[in-house]
């Protein structure tokens, strides 16, 4: 068996794991060796120096050599036994709660001298040890220091070191994957003394070389394969789309406001793939209401004018019709758009398909029915998806083949995020990112209220009402659960029906689609003034009139899902609020995260700010980017090393370096199936 192939087979090839003790390995998702190197310490032991007293730190485990001075035997119940015992430095107690006098006086004799160990504890103003694991006056008999893991019922400590212990000895000699530049940077440690160091309780919570260079590794593995996507696409070949911008002025003029100047130069980065000979793959980040709807449907018209189609698909059937009415209004009449939707009624929808594959329909905006197999189109020459931060590398790769090589790609996103996450998550693409938000948009006012105020908020909430305004209510769950007190939807919408009449519509994951659409529907024809509703209503819907959201609990949502929450209001010119509602006071914490929100309406900041106090896992959206898949890595805490592997990248690819000395590297952090699937 060679390196990989023992790192990557079954937990129970390691001599002494049967069948039974590797099936509590997989309790606890280890399969593989490999796995079993990524089950990290979570603490360790040490047994081995001995502290004086006033080195003691609370909440270890520590071993110290003192003197027996005092006992002090209660003999009521419920009251332990205790032992002082003193050092030159301080005194500590030993408590037993359930060990008779005659065993302590053995095991600790009065006036000489132990060696005890056990965690430390901080009592009524003194040091004590609770139940002392390990007393004995001979050092050696003392189990040294060692890492503690995290176990699982079956599966003790000293079965787990015995085979940790095993596998740290066996570890193989894998062949460098770095180059001898990056290896210098981490002082030529290799990967197989860095793992031996990750899991040496003397590194504990410690950083250096072996730490970053595990990082670098897992963060180049990912980067390596978006490159390599990257690179593929680069080389493809495409017609070029002819330019001319009169149709574009036209388009500009009908719109009755300025551009801002990074939907300007996004449109410019856009218009430079569209003419180049080479296949458009291309990100356009913008937080929501930065105006990405109106940058996209300008990148179509040269498409358009070049005589190719252009499929723009949108996440929901309300938003498709959003753009297609938009469209209608914004193009000449020559452009003939089409929607098509799961709703679109089986005749029209025939209609539309011939049309579609007969090259009588220019720009077709839908769904995702847009890329079903059945549908053919003319001559394709550019895909848009809107608001699809959910499409992971490899979904975005099978669509650009599938789309064929005139086709341009450009896909739309609303969450912002650090560009270390963009460079993890789209490295295979190329980025155009709208910071700036339009001139006219005020600021959303936010405010945090204790729901004791309720009456304050309903009384606000009829006020705009009466000034002609919409509101939308989310609350964070459907059903009245006993178990989680979230207020609930269904109950709010029936507590406001009573106040507000038919007024109130409410929407949550059990109502089906129809009905869903049909409220939606009505809200925009302002049949209805208030949505409440759980966090289904999508991002990106624009509703000019809604200029209030209140949000229930809203300390059970991540700061940046509050602000994706919030942008749903104030996409027009009129002054827009957002109230956040708590249960109770906040705490400090809580307190922080709010007034980031208060202070704030950046997206970039906010999500910034939400990583460094929650971590990037929680960030809306990213569980099934890849991301989490991160051992180590951590965008926000290693900005430094993702950028080293970013230039690193950029060497291996200008010396159009061949992967396959990365390969054991891509192996073993399970990349290498999508290296297959690429080339
Ligand atoms: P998103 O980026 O979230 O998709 P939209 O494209 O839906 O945002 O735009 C939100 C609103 O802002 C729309 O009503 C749009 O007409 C308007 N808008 C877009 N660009 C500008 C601009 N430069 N100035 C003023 N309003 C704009
Ligand atoms: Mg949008």
């Amino acid at each position: 068996m060679d390196g990989i192939e023992y790192l990557l087979s079954n937990i129970n090839s390691i001599n002494g794991i049967g069948a039974k003790t590797a099936s509590l390995f997989k309790k606890k998702n280890i399969n593989t060796i490999f796995d079993l190197l990524w089950n990290l310490p979570r603490d360790f032991v040490d047994r081995g120096s001995i502290y004086s007293i006033n080195q003691l730190e609370i909440g270890k485990v520590q071993t110290l050599k003192v003197l027996v001075k005092k006992y002090n035997f209660p003999r009521i119940r419920n009251l332990p036994n205790r032992v002082t015992c003193e050092d030159p430095t301080g005194k500590i107690d030993c408590v037993f709660f359930n060990s008779y006098e005659g065993y302590i006086r053995k095991i600790l004799p009065l006036n000489q001298e132990v060696t005890i160990s056990g965690k430390i504890n901080f009592y009524n103003k003194k040091y004590q040890i609770v139940n002392p694991n390990h007393i004995s006056s001979d050092l050696n008999s003392i189990n040294k220091i060692h890492s503690k893991y995290s176990l699982t019922d079956g599966l003790n400590e000293k079965k787990y070191q015995k085979v940790i212990n095993e596998v740290l000895k066996s570890l193989p000699d894998l062949d460098e994957w770095l180059s001898e530049d990056m290896s210098n940077k981490f002082n030529n440690i290799s990967w197989k003394s860095s793992i031996i160091q990750l899991h040496d309780p003397k590194n504990f919570n410690q950083k250096g070389n072996f730490l970053n260079r595990l990082i670098f590794d897992e963060i180049l593995s990912n980067f390596l394969i978006s490159s390599s996507i990257r690179r593929k696409i680069k080389k493809i070949k495409k017609t070029k789309k002819k330019f001319d911008d009169q149709p574009i002025n036209s388009v500009i003029k009908k719109i009755n406001f300025k551009l801002t100047k990074d939907q300007l130069s996004s449109i410019k980065d856009i218009n430079n793939d569209l003419k180049s000979d080479r296949k458009m793959f291309r990100l356009l980040q913008g937080d929501v209401g930065s105006g990405k709807t109106i940058v996209s449907l300008i990148a179509t018209l040269n498409v358009i004018y070049s005589n190719f189609q252009v499929a723009l698909m949108a996440p929901t059937e309300i938003l498709a019709k959003q753009h297609y009415s938009l469209a209608q209004k914004l193009f000449n009449k020559n452009i003939k758009i089409k929607l098509l939707t799961g709703k679109t009624e089986y005749k029209d929808r025939k209609i539309i398909l011939d049309d579609l594959s007969r090259g009588n329909i220019d720009l077709l905006i839908g769904t995702h029915s847009l890329f079903q197999d059945k549908i053919k189109y003319k001559k394709l020459g550019l895909i848009i998806i809107d608001e699809q931060h959910k499409f992971g590398v490899k979904q975005r790769k099978k669509l650009s083949d599938k789309a064929g090589a005139d086709c341009d790609v450009l896909v739309m996103s609303a969450t912002p995020i650090p560009r270390t996450m963009i460079m993890t998550i789209y490295g295979d693409m190329d980025t155009s990112i709208i910071k700036s938000k339009p001139k006219n948009r005020k600021d959303i006012k936010t405010y945090s209220k204790n729901e004791k105020n309720i009456n304050d908020i309903i009384k606000f909430v009829d006020k705009q009402i009466s000034n002609g305004n919409q509101i939308f209510w989310v609350c964070p769950l459907i059903e009245e659960s006993k178990k989680v007190d979230h207020q609930s939807s269904i109950k709010r919408y029936e507590i406001l029906k009573k106040i507000f009449k038919n007024k109130v519509g409410l929407l949550h994951g059990g109502i089906d689609k129809i009905k869903k659409e049909k409220i939606l529907s009505q809200f925009l024809s302002k049949k209805i003034d208030i949505i409440v509703s759980t966090t289904v209503i999508e991002v990106g819907i624009d509703f000019p009139n809604a200029n209030l959201i209140v949000i229930e609990n809203a300390n059970k949502f991540g700061l940046s899902q509050l602000h994706q929450l919030r942008g749903r209001v104030g996409r027009g010119s009129k002054e827009s609020f957002c109230i956040l509602m708590f249960k109770s006071s906040l705490s400090e914490n809580a307190k922080k995260r709010i007034n980031i929100l208060k202070s704030s309406n950046d997206g970039f900041k906010i999500s910034e700010e939400d990583m460094k106090l929650r971590g990037y896992g929680d960030l809306l959206g990213f569980k099934q980017s890849g991301l989490k898949n991160f051992k180590l890595a951590d965008p926000i805490h290693h900005e430094d090393l993702f950028i080293l592997a970013e230039k690193e990248i950029k060497k291996i690819e200008a010396k159009n370096e061949n992967l396959d000395k990365y390969l054991t590297l891509l192996k073993l952090y399970d990349r290498a199936d999508i290296l297959n699937d690429i080339i």
